[in-house]
């Protein structure tokens, strides 16, 4: 198997792929690399410049150990300020619902796993989610579907939901249709598996959650790790929807992995430079975001994560009390 798709096999619309070699390959849009930092914009970009550098302490560099992801020398990072020159793909005043279809059959602990996403997303994006009724997973052609040996499981072609599937019922006022399915995926024949794939130009993408309970790997299941994994993959995934690349500087969400392991020590939260980047494209503020964050930890009995996001939301205060 491949460490990543060849560009062949790979639509221009696609931005990123998790599978067990590479977890998360994203494929850079010719217009944004930028080779030198632009000047800032506005009074917008000018306060969460500031107050991004009150949020370092909360965050530690990179740390890559062996088989763990490795950018590519494709894979610059990318600076706030760099995001805003970009040119990002961003909600608009007519497109800015995130919607969640899950498709398929799924257990008791997924199903929780899928909702709670929908109300994650909705606090970490502060954009109106809608959470869709399961649909079935209809007649898959034989040409995106297979069977592989090991465990004697059906997989189906990520297209399938890319093309088939998803456009057909993407509404008009959507930032993003996101599927979550409980069936296992691969997105071409030189692949073994992959978590998921979005489009980018598309506005669709789909995820598995096939791979994610401890359960699918015989060993005793731990439902906050799927809640956790689901969680992340979900939020890492839609961001590069918002033309987030990844991220080579911290520990962050949107750092990319190449196994559960390396997703597992990633943050339930974006670096300051990716939450600056989020705060600008949603147009949101970064204090009631980080409350609403720490009430959703709260709610689902994580203190830790609720107590980090209350100080991020201090931390914020302080610095514009200061102002
Ligand atoms: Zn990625
Ligand atoms: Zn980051």
């Amino acid at each position: 198997m491949p460490r990543t798709l060849s560009k062949q096999l790979m639509k221009p619309a696609l931005i990123c792929v998790l599978s067990l070699l590479t977890a998360c390959t994203t494929i850079p849009s010719t217009d944004t690399e930028n080779a030198s930092t632009p000047a800032i914009k506005d009074e917008r970009a000018e306060k969460l410049s500031r107050q991004k550098e009150v949020l370092k302490r909360f965050f530690i560099a990179v740390v890559l150990r062996e088989d763990d992801w490795r950018p590519s020398e494709k894979e610059t990072g990318e600076t706030f300020e760099e995001y805003l020159a970009s040119d990002p793909t961003l909600p608009n005043p007519d497109r800015r619902t995130i919607y969640i279809q899950p498709i398929g059959k799924f257990n008791a602990e997924q199903k929780r796993a899928v909702g709670l996403s929908a109300e994650y997303m909705r606090a970490f994006y502060s954009l109106p989610v809608k959470l869709n009724d399961v649909i079935p997973l209809g007649d898959v052609p034989a040409a995106k579907r297979r069977r592989i040996e090991y465990r004697n499981n059906i997989q189906i072609r990520t297209a399938y939901f890319l093309d088939d599937v998803l456009p057909k019922i993407l509404p008009d006022d959507a930032a993003a249709l996101v599927a979550f399915t409980n069936y296992d995926l691969y997105p071409g024949d030189t692949w073994s598996f992959v978590f998921g794939q979005a489009s980018f130009s598309e506005r669709v993408g789909v995820y598995s959650l096939y791979r994610l309970s401890d359960i699918a790997f015989e060993r005793e299941n731990d439902k906050d790790r799927l809640l956790t994994r689901t969680l992340k993959i979900a939020i890492h995934e839609t961001g590069h929807m918002f033309s987030m690349k990844h991220c080579i500087k911290y520990e962050c969400l949107m750092s990319g992995t190449n196994h559960l392991a390396e997703t597992d020590r990633r943050p339930l939260d974006n670096c300051p430079e990716c939450m600056a980047k989020l705060a600008w494209a949603m147009n949101y503020d970064p204090v009631e975001r980080y409350k609403k964050l720490a009430a959703f930890w709260e709610k689902n009995g994580r203190s830790d994560e609720a107590r980090s996001f209350r100080e991020k939301a201090a931390a914020v205060q302080r610095t514009e009390a200061r102002q």
